[in-house]
């Protein structure tokens, strides 16, 4: 296989701001002893979402147990089971202000419920400090364990999310220990339980994916009932990772943002830097019925 690297085209350039807000950010997560996604998974929109105040938090430590190609979050074993993160994370959510916030995590095979009940309690403690708090959890697939998908429901976050990230046939590449029928049938489960308000997925493109296969897929996530779909370009974190084999120009973003409309998504957030919570507030507004 070739080495060699696609150049970033002039789209994915960006001019970073590490003004005040961005610093800002960065010292409260500091302070709070706490991890963001947007820093774990290297995000190319980091700056500009700190310098806006906002963050993606990751909980359930920083080491994940998968370490999936495409990702730059750290792989290994999992020391931590901090019960003390969700009192520490509402604390910082309520320094920044957040009417909107957005929690991930990093997969935890380790532990039996996969860190299902540290997402419940984070939710609780959310709402302890705000009752009107827009919660916003992207889940892992805990193996498909459906009590864990239950304790998530049952904390009843406002939007549920569930990257499928990539087509099938790439699956063994892209998450090799993932599966994409598992993955649309928790999709399909959490929307069917009725226990929230919006569910969510995302994909990236850019890994040799065919655009049949882009198209198919959206079909296959807008048939389990997601409300909310969100398509970006795929950018290795390293070498060491999983090359870019398109950089798919802006036009067809859009084209993509096409398809999920005539498919009958709510809501199709579709670009070149578009992450799954990339401007996740406005992704969801007037879709969330308060
Ligand atoms: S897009 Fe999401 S992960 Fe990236 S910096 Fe913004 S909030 Fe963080």
């Amino acid at each position: 296989m070739s080495t060699e690297r696609l150049a970033k085209p002039k789209w994915l350039m960006m001019n970073a701001n590490f003004g005040s807000g961005y610093r800002r950010v960065r010292s409260l997560l500091k302070e709070h002893g706490l991890h963001s996604v947007c820093q774990e998974a290297s995000c190319p929109n980091m700056s500009e979402c700190f310098e806006s105040g906002t963050a993606t938090f990751l909980i359930l430590g920083h080491v994940c147990t998968r370490g999936c190609g495409f990702c730059d979050i750290l792989k290994g074993k999992p020391k931590i089971h901090d019960l003390g993160e969700p009192q520490r994370l509402a604390s910082a959510v309520a320094k920044l202000g957040l009417k909107h916030v957005v929690i991930t995590s990093v997969t935890r095979d380790d532990l039996d419920d996969g860190g299902a009940a540290i997402f419940a309690a984070t939710v609780n403690k959310l709402r302890e400090y705000d009752p009107n708090i827009q919660i916003e959890l992207l889940v892992p697939d805990f193996q498909g364990a459906k009590a864990s998908v239950d304790m998530i429901l049952d904390a009843a976050p406002e939007i549920f999310n569930h990257n499928i990230e990539t087509v099938p046939r790439l699956y063994k590449t892209v998450r090799p220990r993932m599966g994409y029928k598992r993955s649309l049938s928790i999709l399909k489960y959490a929307k069917g339980s009725g226990k929230v308000k919006l569910v969510k997925s995302g994909i990236f493109v850019g890994v040799g994916e065919r655009e049949d296969e882009i198209k198919q897929t959206m079909q296959d996530i807008c048939d389990t009932g997601v409300d909310i779909l969100t398509i970006g370009q795929y950018l290795s974190p390293s070498e060491l990772h999983l090359p870019v084999l398109k950089y798919y120009p802006p036009e067809d973003f859009v084209k993509f943002k096409q398809w999920g409309n005539e498919m009958g998504f709510k809501h199709t957030e579709s670009g070149p830097l578009v992450r799954s919570s990339y401007k996740a507030s406005h992704q969801s507004a007037n879709l969330i019925e308060v």
